[in-house]
This record gives C-alpha cells, sequence and structure tokens, in this order.
C-alpha cells in the first residue's frame, strides 16, 4: 500500500480531523500530528544493517506518519545501552545515517535522531550516572560522574546533535525519561550528590537544561528540539508533579520545539505499554503539562487506535500522539486512517512478544502480527509469475497469514476450518482478561480475507481424500494442535477439565481450582479463573490505577499510591513439575506482570509437584518429598499440546498436490501466534 507524497500532505478524514491536521513548528510544517516513537531495533547498531534500516524507515514515511523519531543513538561509549550500540560521534557515522534521512525524505516524511544516554541502564562496564547506585536491572555499578565527566557529557551531547544535523535530521529528539541518564540526575533516587548537579530540582535539571540550550545555541532555530519528559516516575524517589512541571517550564526557556512525554522508568513494577494496560491510560496526565506550557506536547503510551488518538488531541489533552509498536505492526496506519480504511490496520496489541522481548535478548525487533517488520528487504512477497490453487486447513494464526500472504501475492486460495468462525486458539487467548485487543489481529485478518479474495470455508472439517480430490496444486497444513491429557491416575474423573472446556465451552467451574501446568496458559487460565465478573472488561482506567496504584494526580512524587485490595473470584493453586519458579519462561518483558497478577489475587504456585491422583476429594501430589491433598473442586489442565497433523500424507510421499506443515501443525512446542504468523507468511511467500 502507498499514497502518494503530494495526497500525504493534504490527507484528512472526518472520523479523524484532529488527528490528520498538519502542525506549523514556525520554521517547518509536520504533515499530521502522529509520530512514529523511538524503538531500538537492533538494525542501528550495526553500520552494515544502514540499508535494512533505510528500507524500515521508508516504509513507515510512505505510510503517511508524520514525524518519526530513530531508535536511541548513544553519544558517546558511556552512554551505549549495549557494547558496540549505535553511535554518532564521528564524521564516519554521517554517510549511514545519511541513507536513513535520504529514504524518509524521499517519502515526504521528516525524522529526528533520539540521542540516548543509557547511564547505570547501560548493560556493559563503561556506565556511569548521577551518583554511584546501581539499577535493579543492570549488573553494572555505575561511577558517578565528576564534574569534567559531566562537561564532557554535554559536549558529547552538542557533537551528538551537529552530526545528526550534518546528517540531514530534522532534528533530534533528547530522551530524558524511562530512567535513563537525565532521569537519574533529575530525581532524588539516583541523585545523592551535594554539588551543584544535585539537591534542589534546579540542580537536579541543570544537566538536562543545560544540554538543551546548548544543543539550541550550536544548531541554531531551524531545527527540532524534543525533549522525552518522565511525567510519571512511578517509582520511590521520583519527582512531584510540581518539580515535572519546573522541569518542563525550564526546558521550554531552555528552547525545546516540542515536549514528548514517558511513563515510568524501566525498573518501575507498574506496566506501563504492555497489553493489559488500558488503551491511552496515561494521556491525561500529558493534557495536565499540557496546561502548563506553550509548547507543543505528546501523549504515548498503550495509544494503538486512530479513535483513542484522535480523541486525545480533540478534547485537548496533546497536540500530537505518539505511537511506537503500532508503527511495526503497521507501517500504513495513517494512510488507512486517512482513506476511512481504520478496519485495515493490522494493530499492535501490546504483547511485547517480537519487538522489546527481542530487544532485551540481543534480538532484532520484529511483530507478531507483522513479521516482515525489520524484514522489509528480506521477507517479500513478489507477484505470483504462475496462479496456483492452494488449499490452506486451519484458519488459526498460521492459516490466516499464509492464506492472505498467498491470495495478496496472486494465488487462488481456500481457507477451511471446522469451526464456525477464524482466529483458532487466538480466539481461545482474546477471553482473558487483559488480552481483549487479540480480538484485533482476527478482525485485521478477517477484512485481508476479504481484500484479498480468498474463498473461506468454515464449518468445514476437511479430510486429505477431499484435499486430494479437489485438485489442489498446494495445501498447506495448519490445523494447530490437540491437547495433551496427562496420564494421571484418576484423569477422566468429573471435576477434571481441560482448558478448552473452561475458555471455550465455558464448563461451570467451583470456587477452588487446582491448575496442571503453568506454562503461558495455566498463567492465563489463573487470570481467567480469578477475575472477579462483577468488574468489566476491558478494564476502565480508575480500577486498573487502583489495581497498580497509580496516581494520575501524582498527589505523591513518583506518582504512586498504596493499591485496592484485590478480590479473587476463586481460590487457585498453579502447579507444574519442574523445580524452577513458575513463570519463568513466559515474556521477558511481560512475565512479572502476569507473575504479580497472579500473586496479588492469592494464587498458590507451586513447583517440584508430582502428581499422584485425583478422586472426590480432590488433587493427591507430593511436594518437597511430602504428600498432600489439595483439596479443589475442579482441576484444570493446561499440560501443554500435541500437534495436528492428520492431514499430512505418509513420509517419503511425493507428487501433487504438495503438502506444507506450518504453526502447531510442525510442532507444538514452543508454540506461540509469532512464530504461527511468520511461517505462514514465509511458506505463502515462497509458493
Ligand atoms: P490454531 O490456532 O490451533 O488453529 C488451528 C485451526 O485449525 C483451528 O481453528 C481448528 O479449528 C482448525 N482445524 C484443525 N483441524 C482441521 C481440519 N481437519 N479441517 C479444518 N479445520 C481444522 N500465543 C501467543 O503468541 N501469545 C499469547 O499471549 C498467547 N496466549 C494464549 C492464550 C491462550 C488461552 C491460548 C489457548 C493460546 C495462546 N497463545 C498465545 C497461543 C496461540 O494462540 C497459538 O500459538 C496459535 O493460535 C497457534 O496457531 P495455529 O494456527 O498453528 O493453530
Ligand atoms: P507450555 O508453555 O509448554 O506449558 C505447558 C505446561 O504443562 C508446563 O508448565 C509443563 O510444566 C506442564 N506439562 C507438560 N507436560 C505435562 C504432563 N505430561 N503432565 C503434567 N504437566 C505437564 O504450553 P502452554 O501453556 O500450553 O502454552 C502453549 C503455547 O502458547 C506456549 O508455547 C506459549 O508460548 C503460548 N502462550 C504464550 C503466552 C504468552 O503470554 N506469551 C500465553 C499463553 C500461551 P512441567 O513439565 O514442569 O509440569
Ligand atoms: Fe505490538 Fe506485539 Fe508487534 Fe510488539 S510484537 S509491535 S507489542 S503486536
Amino acid at each position: 500500500m502507498g499514497i502518494g507524497v503530494d495526497t500525504l500532505k493534504t490527507m484528512t478524514n472526518p472520523s479523524y480531523p484532529h488527528l490528520l491536521a498538519p502542525l506549523d513548528l514556525g520554521f517547518t510544517t509536520l504533515r499530521n500530528r502522529v509520530i512514529m516513537g523511538s524503538m531500538h531495533t537492533g538494525l542501528e547498531d550495526r553500520f552494515y544493517n544502514y540499508g535494512k534500516l533505510a528500507a524500515f524507515y521508508r516504509e513507515r514515511a510512505r505510510g503517511g506518519v508524520g514525524l518519526i523519531v530513530t531508535g536511541g543513538i548513544s553519544p558517546n561509549r558511556q552512554g551505549w545501552l549495549l557494547p558496540f550500540g549505535g553511535t554518532m560521534n564521528f564524521a564516519g557515522d554521517v554517510i549511514n545515517h545519511r541513507r536513513v534521512t535520504n529514504a524518509v525524505h524521499e517519502e515526504g516524511g521528516k525524522i529526528l535522531m533520539q540521542i540516548l544516554h543509557s547511564g547505570r541502564y547501560g548493560y556493559q562496564p563503561f556506565v556511569v550516572s548521577a551518583s554511584s547506585v546501581k539499577s535493579p536491572i543492570s549488573r553494572f555499578k555505575p561511577r558517578a560522574l565528576t564534574e569534567e565527566g559531566i562537561e564532557a557529557t554535554i559536549r558529547d551531547y552538542i557533537r551528538c546533535a551537529k552530526l545528526a544535523k550534518k546528517a540531514g535530521y530534522d532534528g533530534v529528539e533528547v530522551m530524558g525519561s524511562e530512567g535513563y541518564l537525565l532521569n537519574q540526575f533529575l530525581c532524588s533516587r539516583t541523585n545523592l550528590r551535594t554539588d551543584r548537579w544535585g539537591g534542589s530540582i534546579e540542580n537536579r535539571m541543570r544537566l538536562a537544561v543545560d544540554i538543551v540550550r546548548r544543543i539550541r545555541e550550536q544548531v541554531g532555530e531551524d531545527f527540532v528540539i524534543m525533549y522525552r519528559h518522565s511525567l510519571l516516575d512511578l517509582v520511590d524517589g521520583g519527582n512531584s508533579w510540581e518539580e515535572v512541571v519546573a522541569v518542563a517550564k525550564a526546558l521550554e526557556q531552555a528552547g525545546v520545539t516540542i515536549l514528548n512525554t514517558g511513563i515510568g522508568w524501566h525498573e518501575a513494577r507498574v506496566p506501563t505499554i504492555v497489553t493489559s494496560v488500558p488503551r491511552a491510560a496515561f494521556a491525561s496526565v500529558a493534557g495536565r503539562l499540557r496546561r502548563e506550557v506553550k509548547v507543543p506536547v505528546v501523549a504515548s503510551n498503550r495509544i494503538n487506535m486512530p479513535f483513542e488518538a484522535n480523541d486525545i488531541i480533540e478534547r485537548g489533552d496533546a497536540d500530537l500522539v505518539s505511537m511506537a509498536r503500532p508503527f511495526l505492526a503497521d507501517p500504513f496506519f495513517v494512510a488507512k486512517a486517512a482513506q476511512g480504511s481504520a478496519d485495515e490496520i493490522n494493530t499492535c496489541i501490546g504483547c511485547n512478544q517480537a519487538c522489546l522481548d527481542h530487544t532485551f535478548s540481543n534480538k532484532r525487533a520484529t511483530c507478531l502480527v507483522n513479521p516482515r517488520a525489520c524484514y522489509e528487504t528480506e521477507l517479500v512477497y513478489p507477484k505470483a509469475s504462475v496462479v496456483r490453487k492452494v488449499a490452506v486447513v486451519g484458519a488459526g494464526p498460521a492459516g490466516l497469514s499464509a492464506a492472505t500472504v498467498a491470495a495478496e501475492r496472486g494465488h487462488d486460495v481456500t481457507l477451511f476450518d471446522s469451526s464456525d468462525s477464524i482466529g483458532g486458539q487466538f480466539r481461545i487467548a482474546m477471553q482473558i482478561p487483559g488480552k481483549e485487543e487479540f480480538a484485533e489481529t482476527i478482525r485485521y485478518f478477517g477484512r485481508q480475507l476479504e481484500l484479498t479474495g480468498v474463498k473461506l470455508r468454515l464449518g468445514q472439517r476437511v479430510s486429505r481424500d477431499e484435499l486430494l480430490a479437489a485438485g489442489f496444486d498446494d495445501v498447506i497444513v495448519a490445523t494447530g494442535i490437540k491437547v495433551r491429557m496427562p496420564a494421571i491416575d484418576g484423569i477422566g474423573h468429573k471435576s477434571v477439565l481441560s482448558y478448552i472446556d473452561v475458555l471455550q465451552k465455558k464448563a461451570p467451574v467451583g470456587k477452588r481450582v487446582a491448575i496442571i501446568g503453568a506454562g503461558g496458559i495455566g498463567f492465563d487460565v489463573g487470570e481467567y479463573l480469578v477475575h472477579n465478573a462483577s468488574h468489566r472488561l476491558p478494564v476502565p482506567i480508575p480500577q486498573w490505577t487502583g489495581e497498580w496504584g497509580v496516581d494520575l494526580n501524582a498527589t505523591n512524587a513518583g506518582g504512586l499510591v498504596k493499591p485496592t485490595e484485590a478480590e479473587p473470584a476463586r481460590k487457585v493453586y498453579l502447579m507444574q513439575r519442574k523445580a524452577s519458579k513458575p513463570g519463568a519462561g513466559l515474556g521477558k518483558t511481560s512475565g512479572w506482570v502476569h507473575r504479580a497478577t497472579l500473586a496479588r489475587n492469592g494464587v498458590v504456585m507451586m513447583a517440584g509437584v508430582q502428581y499422584n491422583r485425583i478422586d472426590d476429594q480432590g488433587l493427591h501430589v507430593t511436594v518437597g518429598g511430602e504428600e498432600r491433598l489439595i483439596e479443589v473442586d475442579n482441576v484444570v489442565i493446561c499440560a501443554g499440546q500435541d500437534s495436528l497433523t492428520e492431514l499430512m500424507p505418509p513420509e517419503g510421499s511425493t507428487g501433487r498436490p504438495r503438502f506444507y506443515k506450518i504453526g502447531g501443525a510442525a510442532l507444538a512446542a514452543e508454540l506461540d501466534a509469532k512464530r504461527a504468523i511468520r511461517e505462514g507468511a514465509e511458506v505463502a511467500a515462497k509458493l
């Protein structure tokens, strides 16, 4: 998809007039109010990946976004997030970055380079901070910067900004939130200094303000300086609202063009972007800041659809809206909104599975719902030279992805599912409190089926003979999995249910429940079972802030208050055989949220459990060498799955049709929707 540069300059849509209105910054005009926020993709760290990085940004600029912000680029070695991270320190760096700026400008877009000094969050031995206070998320203790070190750091920021201007960037974003270096200077949590850089807020903000002022002096007036300011630190020792406002006003005086906003330090124990955070939960805080300053203010965090984004600007909470992950999910977000096709947007579901979880595992970022993200030059869907008759069996994530990509390429595709709706297990997943967003992926694929002309045959469980008789050239088997029922004595007892019985068939469940299997599904079933039916879903913002102890008015410094008491609907025991910590295998950036939610609801997590038998009394187990009876009304089995491969021909078969296995049908172990969707796209790209 792509619409011309000239059209994008003037596009509007009656549904989103505020979001799509241009913004005149005096010396330059943004074509709309949408910012693609900074994301570390992993491509910026190696010079030889800048061609891929340029292709990534080019596609987003072509899709109409008003302003792009790059992933964090360190002003010096001490500021690296990871060893040998992306830099802009030498004239030689300029050549690589020019590939990016040229690509964006050719598509009529604008781009800022983010300057990010990680301070004590750096995962490398050269880390520095305001004081020598170790962070809980890096094993490297920082060295406190000396006076000379601070002056050298300011000069490094200035050099970095000047080089960015030389490389063709329209400006820079100075990263001052999320607990990175400038935030570390700003807050007494990490700034214990007694010199002119510590103590009063005037002293603690000096570094941030000096950096902005001195960059402005060097780059002139026609260069954007956006500052990302932390509005709620969500940690003890964070700033009060008065301090947040004082810093914002000083930054305005120092010469910022735009104030972007950030919520929560990385070490905060409050989720700020995962899927269970309500949409636009923090926009009202940006609104409070906007009433204090004259420069444009940006709202961010868990905004993922044009309606909410437009609404934020319309009600005066912000001048611009920043969305980062939604542009991994769909580069054409803005163009689709402008064309009145929001139902075609591939929505970011906030899972973090392929973006942040990859970044924190040192892997290239991509997207669960869009495997082309950051692979624009590698995963391509060329028009088919010969049209093939393709059957896809199974309309779960794997089959939906395969069918839509194959049809987009021009193949003649029929998609079968035995169920009466599409989505497969993803439709079950969206029943889980906090996973309501998963419905958006099913909506997206449903619309793609219509647009690409896939012939959908629901309620049809096909056999191999039927497929052979129908004369297909290719059969893609995406039949997923069957639930594994472990061989426990009494597994047939009436109290035993599978997760499918509970989530899909809505079997009644008693007040005391044991869950066998503490993988992703066991945790999800736990959340489903403790959820109090009197509470609305998706959880409204005031209820969510209460549960996590967030004070959007920041009455206390840092914005934290005592959380409300949980009211679990049931007593739940969650068990596994392994001795390791339950939930250790959950997502790197989201697992702790699931563990904290269950702990808050009094779920008893048990590891090293041997299951002996199930009977009228409940579940008999051995734990730590001792036999125990867990008195429960129901035992819910979440003990993994096995592949469903009945449609595959015998090993070694050749001839027409060719059979391919993808998703759960190919391998049930460690299956997730990320792998399922990627495998579907890859197989279809090669047909
Ligand atoms: P499935 O989704 O199982 O789809 C297979 C489809 O094939 C089904 O619709 C079935 O009806 C159909 N079918 C089978 N046999 C036939 C036949 N002979 N003829 C016609 N149709 C047939 N994954 C994540 O990545 N992140 C999560 O947060 C997450 N949470 C989850 C929470 C829950 C509660 C559950 C149950 C799953 C969750 N998953 C999650 C897992 C994810 O849903 C699966 O990995 C994914 O759905 C697998 O996709 P698939 O297409 O291979 O198989
Ligand atoms: P899983 O993560 O592999 O967990 C299966 C659980 O069952 C484990 O706790 C395992 O622990 C236990 N188990 C396995 N065999 C058993 C047996 N024979 N008897 C008793 N217990 C047994 O699988 P899942 O929970 O079914 O999830 C399926 C996939 O969906 C996962 O791979 C996951 O990636 C995905 N998913 C992801 C999320 C997410 O938030 N990212 C959420 C839900 C699902 P022991 O062997 O120690 O007992
Ligand atoms: Fe959004 Fe998940 Fe994609 Fe990340 S991986 S961009 S959170 S949908």
